[in-house]
């Protein structure tokens, strides 16, 4: 019947990366040195997560570079820090030291989107670098979860004998997102309807491994890795905030048939 249900035909696929840290927190690049790598690799957008600030979207960072769509939004976490959070779609960062039931709550209530990071990693090997799982399963509200994210992946597979190999091509390392989080997945969606995204978090850190300068995680090898594809209704236009929005809507899953 006409206007009651989208076909595939009316779908645009965009295809972006989700949760990236620049030099406004722990990342080593500017908004636009990452904005160029991602148009370099054909990326249609990039969704940046800094922790605890919206510093680069409150300098008016966020728009358009080249074809390449930066939307900026921040990474918060409970006084533990367990619980990481990525939101999007607001202008305020929320007081630290909010438990993750209340922010999770909070946010929803001022229009954000949320998206629940890393929520099963196991972290072993690197002790400066501990695991920053999802503990609150009690919490609703959210909008997504997570189900695949490198970094996770990546240090759970970190032992002392693969390090080099890991560092040196850590998209190897690539399989899927691990049983228990889709485990999770399944369980929540039996209840309602939560969107999965992958992600890279990505920081490009400088490390040192013996005499070897090298950096984990660079912005360009990352933005070859698990990327998001998104289906938006809305067509082309241009116009930024029109596709902030579509992009938005997208992952809130209201473009689901
Ligand atoms: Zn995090
Ligand atoms: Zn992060």
């Amino acid at each position: 019947m006409q206007g009651e249900s989208s076909t595939a035909r009316d779908y645009r696929e965009i295809v972006g990366a989700i949760h990236i840290h620049s030099k406004y927190s722990d990342g080593t690049k500017s908004i636009e040195d990452i904005a160029r790598i991602a148009g370099e690799v054909g990326l249609d957008f990039l969704m940046v997560s800094d922790h605890m600030t919206l510093e680069p979207l409150h300098r008016g960072l966020e728009g358009f570079y080249g074809k390449t769509a930066v939307l900026i939004g921040y990474e918060v976490n409970d006084p533990d820090d367990k619980n990481h959070y990525l939101v999007f779609d607001v202008n305020e960062v929320l007081p630290s030291g909010i438990k993750a039931n209340e922010y999770v709550k909070l946010i929803k209530e001022k229009g954000g989107l949320g998206i629940i990071a890393h929520p099963d990693e196991i972290r072993t090997r690197l002790v400066k670098y501990p695991s920053y799982p999802w503990t609150d399963w009690h919490v609703d509200g959210y909008d997504g979860i997570e189900i695949w994210n490198h970094m996770s992946e990546w240090m759970e597979s970190l032992s002392r004998w693969n390090m080099l190999k890991m560092a040196v091509s850590p998209r190897r390392v690539l399989k899927s997102p691990t049983g228990r989080i889709l485990q999770i997945w399944d369980e929540v969606n039996q209840r309602r309807k939560v969107v999965g995204v992958g992600s890279i978090d990505v920081h490009a850190y400088p490390y040192r491994l013996g005499p070897l300068r090298i950096t984990i995680f660079p912005y360009k090898v990352q933005f070859k890795a698990i990327r998001t594809h998104l289906l938006l209704t809305e067509p082309a236009s241009g116009d930024f905030n029109a596709l902030k929005k579509a992009i938005y809507r997208s992952l809130r899953g209201k473009n689901n048939p």
